[in-house]
């Protein structure tokens, strides 16, 4: 970590890559339609998919972070220590997608165990990162953070400090901070941009699909070059393959969300991957929070002057 701490400001960010790692039936937008003890009988497709993507990973020569969920951890050992082993970062994103305002801090604790000893058991690497499923801890779940940091959690990417019909924590910091003031767990929100004073869900996803790649671009442009900052960028394996089952009866704007722009996908990342400088989400974390607790140390100095 010291050599990379010590890179000279002029260096090009690095900003950090994330897959959050579920099939085509485990999303947000059809859990009303796809009952959880549907999923084993579907088509499974994340293992083919997650394949593609490390192969567009080994040739762009990008290192990431594989959000998994505990569910296809457990039917998918291969394909982790495959993730593994190709140099990637192996975190969780919960067991079968539960969002986290959803539960309560007991059943949080149950299912976030219960995901990182399926995958350290795996893969045996060591589990220090999470994301919550649609990014779901925000104002409600204020245990969540606390729950993490005692499971030993040394980081999380999951918050969206935006205002969105399904998520959002809109009055969250844009960028890394320490949730819990008596301990050193970072967060690190998924990229936003500020436009005329409004923040605009910028970090990947749907948005990265639908809208052209120039407006990620300059999003991610303005927060490395005006800011100073890494971005975090996500998707999903599902968003790579145009071949996947369709959801009838899922409601309109969901299945437009979730099926535009699929077969132009790999070819967009591509020219991300391409452009901007990208490494897995750990590393961005203690890069951020050596950053943080150098500003903390700081401070007293600061009201002194
Ligand atoms: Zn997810």
């Amino acid at each position: 970590m010291n050599a990379l701490q010590s890179l000279p400001t002029s260096a090009a960010i690095v900003n950090g890559l994330s897959v959050d790692v579920e099939d085509w039936f485990q999303v947000g937008a059809f859990e009303d339609v796809i009952e959880r003890d549907q999923w084993g009988a579907l088509d499974d497709r994340v293992e083919r998919n997650v394949n593609a993507i490390l192969d567009l990973f080994d040739e762009a020569g990008a290192s990431a972070t594989f959000f998994t969920l505990g569910w296809v951890a457990e039917r998918h050992g291969g394909l982790l220590r495959e993730i593994a082993a190709r140099g990637h970062e192996v975190a969780s994103h919960g067991w079968d997608h539960e969002r986290v305002f959803r539960m309560d801090r007991a059943s949080f604790g149950a299912d976030i165990e219960r995901t990182r000893k399926t995958i350290e058991d795996c893969c045996g690497v060591r589990v220090i990162g999470y994301r919550a499923p649609s990014f779901s801890i925000d104002q409600r779940t204020p245990w969540a953070f606390q729950e993490l940091a005692a499971q030993g959690y040394l980081y999380s990417s999951s918050v969206a400090p935006v205002a969105h019909d399904h998520y959002g924590w809109a009055e969250a910091p844009r960028f890394a901070f320490n949730p819990l003031p008596w301990h050193d767990l970072v967060e690190l929100p998924v990229t936003t941009a500020e436009f005329r004073g409004r923040r605009l869900a910028a970090g990947g996803g749907g948005f990265f699909r639908v809208l052209p790649y120039a407006f990620s671009r300059w999003a991610i442009r303005q927060v490395n070059r005006s800011e100073g900052r890494p971005a975090i960028f996500y998707f999903h394996p599902w968003e790579i393959d145009p071949g996947q089952p369709r959801v009838a009866g899922a409601p309109i704007r969901s299945r437009l969300r979730h099926y535009t722009n699929l077969e132009r996908m790999a070819g967009k990342l591509r020219q991300l991957i391409d452009e901007f400088a990208w490494g897995r989400i750990d590393v961005i974390a203690h890069r951020e929070a050596a950053r943080l607790a150098a500003e903390k140390a700081a401070r007293p100095e600061a009201r002194r002057a």
